[in-house]
């Protein structure tokens, strides 16, 4: 796997994972609240908010037992009055442990106490003088029931209203956890699409689009050589054809100017005539030598030698315009190489460095080992690099660098670089380039290495 690919799977890893502890997070904190909730339920029995009614109901239930005790006279209402009176105690005794805040607790303390009251009170009204009572006596009963429970319904009231305010409370939270379950729930959502949009973003950059981009170049790369194979067959034709000819022409002069005086042979325009025929004598020959690539023929040489002959024999042409030609060639490389094919190939690397220069610059050639990608594998290379302090290359220049045909320059072929290319190719390397406008140009010849030892 490429580093680049490898790196965007890790962090494609990383995300889905802390995209998944953060959902488990959400997950597990939501857990706990409903949790929390559930025992809330079970503290608040529902049963608590009828106390105050229980209440008054067993106060009036009471009242209605002594007074019917004293209107008919019966023993066993008095005895339901005493079993009632204790069952009440024992409610408001349980109710009292149960009560939930301080306030409540409060309450009941004074529950007690007023039914204590009440107790004592009434328990004076637990005899009964003669056998049948006045209306009068009766209506005075009633209003003394009334009067020592009245303390009784008022504790009730106070306790419904403390109640009611518990009760609201706990509804209050109640709602306040849902709507906080509400939020978690749309958090955890929100945060599922986000993961499952960066998983496909994801996997669609990391994984398809250098798939893509591959398919692409190796299609471009296809139809550069079905174009190259096309021109070169015609190519070939026409330069074949023309090359006979020319040689006739190139004979034709120089005896014309053997025979001619001096005065004449010198014009101007015969010379421009000689030179001429010389440019398209270069043109045929590039044209059949990009038509008609030869196998190379494979030796093992050390890169030094190469760049040694190059540097000899381009060294001197280019100081007369001012180009110094450096040589860097400390590194031992082995190529197995055609050499007359990688030299011609360093030859035209250098005439388009001088060319971009101009006048006044330096051209570099260097050696080095080095590990690169060449078809699909990484490999273990020899690089020539030819590197211009010249002007660098265009953009739109940049696009069309290895068409043939393509030049910027009045005198140019266009053939340069598709040579190199090809030949290059054809050792199994690649020519690679960088450039910076303005500043210069490096060409890499990448070619397969030879172990030294293996030489
Ligand atoms: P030619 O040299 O005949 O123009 P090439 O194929 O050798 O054809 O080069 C194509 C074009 O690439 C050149 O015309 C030039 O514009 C550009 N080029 C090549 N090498 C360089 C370089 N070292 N610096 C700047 N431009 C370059
Ligand atoms: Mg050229």
């Amino acid at each position: 796997m490429c580093e680049p690919l490898r790196w965007r799977v890790i962090l494609f890893v990383v995300a889905v994972s802390l995209g998944a502890l953060l959902i488990a997070w959400i997950d597990a904190s939501t857990w706990t609240r409903v949790r929390q909730l559930e025992r809330d339920f079970a503290a608040v029995k529902t049963e608590r908010f009828y106390q105050s009614i229980h209440l008054r109901v067993a106060i009036r239930q009471l009242n209605d037992t002594l007074f019917r005790f004293h209107l008919k006279g019966q023993p066993e209402d008095l005895q339901r009055y005493r079993a009632e009176a204790v069952e009440l105690q024992q409610w408001i005794e349980l109710r009292k442990v149960e009560a939930s805040t301080e306030e409540e607790r409060a309450l009941f303390s004074n529950l007690e106490d007023a039914y204590a009251t009440y107790l004592r009170e009434t328990g004076k009204l637990q005899t009964r003088h003669g056998t049948v009572f006045a209306r009068k006596q009766l209506d005075e009963i009633n209003e003394k029931l009334r009067q020592h429970s009245a303390a009784l319904f008022d504790s009730s009231e106070q306790l419904m209203h403390v109640q009611r305010q518990v009760f609201t409370a706990f509804l209050k939270e109640s709602q306040q956890t849902l709507d906080s379950f509400q939020q978690l729930i749309k958090a955890s959502l929100i945060l599922l699409i986000i993961l499952a949009v960066s998983v496909v973003v994801l996997v669609y950059r990391g994984m398809i689009t250098p798939l893509r981009a591959q398919l692409s170049e190796s299609q471009a790369v296809i139809a550069r050589q079905e174009k190259l194979a096309a021109l070169g067959g015609l190519a070939a034709g026409v330069a074949h054809e023309i090359r006979n000819p020319l040689t006739a022409i190139k004979f034709r002069l120089f005896s014309l100017k053997k025979s001619l005086p001096v005065a004449i042979s010198d014009n101007e325009d015969v010379n421009v005539i000689a030179g001429e025929i010389n440019r398209l004598e270069r043109i045929v020959k590039d044209f059949l030598q990009f038509a008609r690539p030869t196998d190379p023929e494979l030796v093992d040489v050390p890169a030094v030698r190469l760049l040694a002959e190059v540097h000899a024999l381009l060294k001197s042409p280019l100081e007369r315009v001012a180009i110094e030609l450096k040589l860097d060639a400390r590194a031992k490389v082995w190529l197995r190489v055609d050499p007359q094919q990688i030299k011609q190939v360093l030859i035209n690397l250098v005439q388009n460095a001088a060319e971009s220069i101009g006048h006044n610059g330096a051209i570099t050639l260097r050696a080095a080992n080095d590990h690169a990608t060449l078809g699909g594998n990484k490999l273990p290379v020899g690089i020539i690099t030819v590197i211009d302090t010249g002007k660098g290359i265009p953009p739109e220049v940049q696009k069309r660098l290895f068409d043939p045909f393509f030049t910027t320059k009045d005198a140019g072929t266009g053939l340069g670089l598709p040579i190199a290319a090809r030949i290059v190719e054809r050792h199994g390397g690649e020519l690679r380039y960088d450039t910076q406008l303005n500043h210069g140009t490096t060409f890499m010849v990448v070619l397969p290495r030879v172990a030294a030892n293996e030489s």
